[in-house]
Formats: structure tokens, sequence, C-alpha cells
């Protein structure tokens, strides 16, 4: 029986983080890891290989779209999608390479196999030739991410009919790709099919895309990428897919019922959202038990067994690698008997589609909700110089802010490299900043934050360059 100060299961942001901070303070700790390489959903099948993809294809989408020789460079592109998957693969080794590294270099210890709950304080892990390691420790980290929800009716073979991880490694560009969900993952991969070529329809069950994101950013970004060539249909359920060798027959229908029409893709991608993982954890051995949705709960990053503590997708919040990377942070300090927090309000989300979309707290239907009374300050990328130069001035910012107080409570970006702008006002809400205080912070010229200011200044109607 091996000892720890703590044991981790599971090698993702949340994990691999914990890990790490554990190793810099000092403690005793392993990191329980089933799959062959460290970095979880987000570095072998999320976050950096759809963000590989994405990038290659809006590169490729600039030379065969005219945009690259309207700058004066004229190119005549192919592609070669098996180099391009390569570079994503090459890219994603390189950084699952780097955690082992940073496990070495922080003290870590990397077991191998997956890992079980036996009862308070006890793991046993089945290695990957089949022999089996007991471990014990103070304090265990459930860090075990989450997988693809099914869809009913539809059975995901990851030949024609996919998930993500599927849709990251397609050996051909579909002729016709169906998205079914509309939210960011959809979204994403649906925008690099239809880059390299696809046509592409997007199937949602609501009436609207990306539920949970400000209705006037959701409604700006359904334009724009319909314009792009994007299909939508709203309110519509798939009720059955049947797949052959060559394709995909989909039965639709509306939300509200009626007649059934079908749809041919030579593709499926099914994106309807994540369910936590905890199949085969042993969850029972502790007296735990998941929700309705499968999800464990936490009170601080804490369950309900003394010595068992829960982070990332496995458990409430947002599914995200930043939100799994702070809880793991905290987590690790509250065991290290340090003060530590996680301030879900101030957790950013980012769509990675062209335009990019990024938001920090509350939306405008959050708020109305709420009753609370707020000014809103819009500033479109039309008006920023960096943007217009540069071709990319489609969209905006909107800042939300407390009418009274001004203290910015929501910050909505829709425009070019949204997602980097957003980390300013992740600090100005950090801070309690408010709309006044960004007004009169000097931006940089010409950069598209300066759009981040005169958004601010326009809550109190004094935006100069609109
Ligand atoms: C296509 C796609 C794109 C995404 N893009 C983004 C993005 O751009 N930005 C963003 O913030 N988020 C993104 N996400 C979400 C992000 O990947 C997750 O929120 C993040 O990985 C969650 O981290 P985690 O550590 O909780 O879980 P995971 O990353 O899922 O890691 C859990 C790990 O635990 C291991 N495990 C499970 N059970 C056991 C066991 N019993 N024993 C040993 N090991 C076990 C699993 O093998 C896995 O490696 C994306 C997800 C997908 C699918």
């Amino acid at each position: 029986m091996s000892n720890y100060d703590v044991l981790i299961i599971g090698g993702g942001p949340g994990g691999y983080n914990a890990a790490i901070r554990a190793g810099q303070l000092g403690l005793k700790v392993a990191c329980i890891e089933g799959r062959e390489t460290l970095g979880g959903t987000c570095l072998n099948v999320g976050c950096m290989p759809s963000k590989a993809l994405l990038h290659a294809s809006e590169l490729y989408e600039a030379a065969t779209s005219g945009e690259l020789n309207n700058l004066g460079i004229e190119v005549k592109p192919t592609l070669n999608l098996a180099q391009m998957m390569k570079q994503k693969d090459e890219s994603v080794t390189a950084l699952t390479k780097g955690i082992e590294f940073l496990f070495r270099k922080n003290k870590v210890e990397w077991i191998k196999g997956w890992g079980r709950l036996n009862g308070p304080g006890k793991v046993t892990v089945t290695l990957a030739d089949g022999s089996v390691r007991e471990l014990q420790a103070k304090d265990i980290v459930i860090a075990t991410g989450s997988e693809p929800t099914p869809l009913p009716g539809v059975t995901i073979d990851n030949q024609r009919i996919l998930d993500s991880t599927g849709a990251l490694a397609l050996p051909q560009v579909p002729k016709h790709l169906v998205v079914i969900g509309a939210g960011v993952i959809g979204l994403e991969l649906g925008s690099v099919w239809r880059r390299l070529g696809s046509e592409v329809t997007v199937v949602e069950y609501l009436d609207r895309i990306c539920p949970g994101l400000d209705n006037e950013t959701a409604k700006t970004l359904q334009r724009t990428l319909s314009k792009q060539g994007m299909n939508f249909k709203l309110a519509t359920k798939v009720s059955a897919a049947k797949a052959t060798a060559n394709g995909v027959t989909l039965d639709l229908q509306p939300a509200a019922g009626g007649a059934v029409e079908q749809l041919q893709a030579d593709y499926v991608l099914v994106a309807i959202g994540r369910r936590p993982y905890t199949a085969g954890l042993g969850l029972e051995t502790v007296g735990l038990a998941t929700d309705k949705r499968g999800m464990l709960e936490n009170q601080q990053h804490r369950s309900s067994v003394p010595g068992i503590w829960i982070i990332g997708d496995v458990t409430s919040g947002p599914m995200l690698a930043h939100k799994a990377e702070d809880e793991a942070i905290a987590c690790i300090e509250r065991i290290a008997g340090h003060a530590a927090e996680v301030n879900y309000e101030a957790i950013p989300g980012v769509i990675y589609t062209k335009p990019e979309v990024a938001t920090v707290g509350k939306t405008e239907e959050q708020l109305k909700a709420e009753g609370r009374a707020y000014k809103v300050g819009k500033f479109p990328f039309t008006a920023n110089s960096r943007a217009k130069i540069n071709h990319e001035a489609e969209g905006f910012v909107k800042v939300l802010a407390d009418e009274r107080t001004d203290q910015i409570l929501g910050v909505h970006i829709i425009g070019p490299s949204a997602g980097e702008l957003i980390g300013e006002y992740c600090v100005a809400l950090e801070f309690s900043a408010s709309a006044e205080d960004i007004a009169l912070i000097c931006h940089p010229h010409p950069t598209r934050s300066e759009a981040l200011r005169q958004a601010a200044m326009s809550v109190h109607g004094w935006a100069m360059q609109a």
C-alpha cells in the first residue's frame, strides 16, 4: 500500500493543475490517469485540437475566399487535410508531453491506470498491464471530467455518426455535415468543416442558438454564421438516424410536434452537450452518489464525505477548462489549509468562431430576471480603426453596468480576438470596477482594445468615436 498526502483521479485541466499545485506546496501527490497521455479532454480531444483546426481552417478560408487576394497576396491554395490533421496531432502531443515535464518538475507521480475508490482514503488502480495497485491518501480529489451526451435514437459509431472526438479526425471533407446542437462545440466544429468546403446544417431543438448566451449577441452570431453559409434549422428535433456505409438519413420533426421530414447527410456530428463521467469510480464504497444529471455535488470543492474533494466538469458550473483549473487551485489551497475561493461570477466563456464571441458576468436577460436596474454601453467594431483597417469590423462590445453604482455587471463581445479582449473585463469584474474606471484608462492605439474603452464610455453616453 503506497501512502500519499493527496491522490488525484483524472489528469485533465482539473486534475493536472491540482497535482502541480499540490507538488508546489510540498505535498506528496500522485495523479491517476487512465488515458495514455495526460491533459484530459482539453488537450487530447477538446480545446486544443479544435483550436488547431479552427486556426488552420480560418487561414485556408482566408486564402480560398479571396480575402488574401484583396490584401494583394495572390495564392492558389489546395487543401492537404492529412497534413492539417498531422500538425494538429503533433501540437497535441507536444502539449501532453509538456504536462509530463511539469509533473517531473513539481515531483508529481503519474500513475498510469484507471482509479477506483475503495472505501474512505483508499484508491485501487488497475494499471495498463492489468495489474493492480492499492493506494492510500489523506485527501482524494475526483477530477474525472465529462463525456459527450448521447442522443436517444442516434447511435454514435464514429464512422458516419460522430461525437466531437470523431469530428476532430475525419479522413475527408464531408459534402454535407449535419450538426445536431447549436452550442459552442457544434458551432466551432461546424465552422471548421464549412471553411474546408462542407455544406453544414445545424439542427437545434431550441428556437435559438447558444442557450445562456446574451440574446442580442447570440442573434448577431447566428446572422454572421448564416452569412458565411451555415444553415440553421431551429426549433427542430432529430427523432432518428440511420447510418449506411455512405451516409446518414435523419428524421426531423418540429420541436412542438408535427410532420416528419428527412434530411440526408454524409456525416452527422452529435453535439448536444456533455455529461459528468463517473463510470467505474466506486462511489458506493464511500457512500457518494450522483444527482439526476450524473453530477457529483460539492460545497467549496468538498464532497459530503470528509477527505474527498470534487472539481471540474464532473461537478456543477460551466464545463470549461479554466473553471476546472480555478477549482483545482482553490481545492488544493484548502487541502493545504489556506484560504481560497472561486468567483463563479467572473468565469469567462469564449466561442472560437469567426468572429469570436466572449462574455463574462451577467447577460441582459439575467439582469432583467433579477430586477436589477442597469445601463448599456455599446460600441461597434465598424468604428474601431484597427478592426476596420484589418477588414474584420463585424460585431460589437456591450458593457452592462449597475444603473446606480456604475459597477460593471456583464460584458459581451462579438468581434475580432474577442477571446483575448475579454481578459481586461475579467480583471474589471474581479476588482469590482465601474464603467467609468475603464473609460478613464489609457488604451493603446490602434488596437481592438480601444473598443472596450469606448463601450465603457458609451455607458455614460460619451463614446467619442461612434
Ligand atoms: C471539442 C471540445 C472543445 C472544447 N473547447 C474548449 C475551449 O475552447 N475552452 C474551454 O475552456 N473548454 C473547452 N472544452 C471543455 C474542456 O475540455 C473541459 O471543460 C475540460 O477538459 C474539463 O477538465 P476536467 O479536468 O474536469 O476533465 P477532463 O478534461 O475530461 O479530464 C478528465 C480525465 O480523467 C480521466 N479519468 C476519468 N475517470 C478516470 C478514472 N477512474 N481513473 C483514471 N482516470 C480517469 C479521463 O481519462 C480524462 O483524461 C472543450 C471540450 C470539447 C469536447
